[in-house]
């Protein structure tokens, strides 16, 4: 008989442990060990071979996550998304990336791929057509980000896995925004779903970590190059990310509650121009999000009238932090112009809209009174500058 797909927390929870058969223990127990005995075994295990018994077992639990035949752990966000690319392409080879993107990846794109022959294009808008434009003869990959950073965009996930298909590409998103709770692209038919899992996967600002979920042929092609740029994760974090994931779906949701009242405060806010949420009818692409998400997510951002400067804001909060990081349970704010896209010149964030005053608030799970409180103090505390001053 065939098994009713577990839920999400159940998920969560228990698939892809490694059982104690020893002990009982009511956790998996650690395998620290670098070296691991021929005899017995019919594979070569190994650390860098991303198959001691935590990362099997936390691969299984991410691609259950992620409805994804298999998985793959990593270092960091980055080395996923660097091993997934590069897997694929080859000198002469093109790739297609979304113009809203992650500072990092738009940092490895524009850094690396000279150098190694490979061309790229950045897409104008984030419509299928914007992709289908910049497609080439040589294109292998397209990439996407949905919902993105820091504007929150979002990208029709079943458009461009179609359109991917009629041109015979690998078709890539960075699903770290949404988290595997609130979005999973391979059933939109997206081939391969990278993490960082620094973000919401870890949840507590305390691991760095990455994860691929894919089909397993492509994860077993990505296995072949990976295991020579070696990017794997140790396993002592690997168990650390295996517990933070038991209550990814339980953060998750709080977070989606949270930032969804908190970007309707925002919004009747007389001293906010703009909040981009994907939560708010408002938003550009609302009836689009709602259709390929499950839940909006904990992830905004919000430009202040400009009598407000927003450093002096940031510094006025005292419960938020003004942090680098995001999704964890604590809520966090930045300004992506110092920090996320610093690397990004000034023409090109202004391309993709990314204004000086944008700030970005990562939604953590305090209670929403005590948040919106902090909001106000801080806007009453930076008493707006006279226009006529
Ligand atoms: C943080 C982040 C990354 C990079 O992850 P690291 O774990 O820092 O390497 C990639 N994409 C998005 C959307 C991120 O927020």
């Amino acid at each position: 008989m065939k098994q009713k797909p577990k839920g999400v927390n159940t998920i969560c929870t228990h698939v892809g442990e490694v059982k104690d058969e020893q002990f009982k223990g009511a956790v998996s127990p650690i395998y620290m060990a670098s070296s691991y005995a021929f005899e017995d075994v019919d594979v070569k295990r190994y650390p860098r071979y991303f198959n001691t018994p935590n990362q099997e077992a936390l691969s299984k639990k991410i691609a259950a996550l992620e409805h994804t035949e298999g998985a793959l752990i990593f270092g960091s966000g980055m080395a996923a998304i660097s091993h997934a690319i590069m897997a694929f392409l080859s000198a002469g080879d093109h790739i297609v990336l979304q113009q809203t993107l992650y500072g990092g990846t738009y940092n490895f794109a524009v850094s690396q791929f000279d150098k190694y022959g490979i061309s790229y294009s950045f897409t104008t808008g984030w419509t299928a057509a914007d992709f289908e434009k910049e497609v080439r003869s040589n294109t292998k990959v397209i990439y996407i980000e949905t919902p993105s950073n820091p504007l929150l965009t979002i990208t029709d996930m079943a458009a461009v896995a179609e359109l991917s298909k009629k041109h015979g590409l690998v078709s890539m998103i960075d699903n770290t925004f949404a988290s595997p709770i609130n979005q999973n692209p391979a059933d939109f038919g997206i081939d391969i779903v990278i993490h960082s899992a620094t973000k919401y996967m870890g949840g507590h600002s305390d691991i760095c970590a990455g994860a691929i979920a894919a089909s397993q042929e492509h994860i077993d092609k990505i296995w072949q190059s990976s295991i020579c740029f070696g990017g794997s994760l140790s396993d002592q974090t690997v168990w650390l990310l295996e517990r933070s994931l038991k209550t990814m779906a339980l953060r998750v949701k709080a977070q989606n509650e949270n930032a969804l009242k908190m970007a309707q405060y925002l919004e009747d806010h007389d001293n906010i121009d703009v909040v981009y949420y994907p939560g708010l009818t408002s938003h550009a692409d609302y009836e689009l999000a709602k259709s390929q998400m499950s839940g909006f997510g904990g992830m905004m951002s919000f430009e202040l009238h400009e009598s407000t400067d927003p450093s002096d804001f940031m510094k006025a909060l005292q419960l938020v932090k003004p942090s680098m990081s995001l999704a964890g349970v604590e809520s966090t704010m930045l300004l992506p112009v110092k920090t996320s896209h610093s690397l990004m010149s000034p023409e090109d964030r202004q391309k993709q809209g990314i204004k000086d005053g944008l700030i970005r608030f990562s939604v953590g799970i305090e209670e929403i009174e005590d948040l919106i409180e902090d909001i106000e103090q801080a806007l009453a505390q930076v008493k707006p500058k006279s226009v006529f001053a």
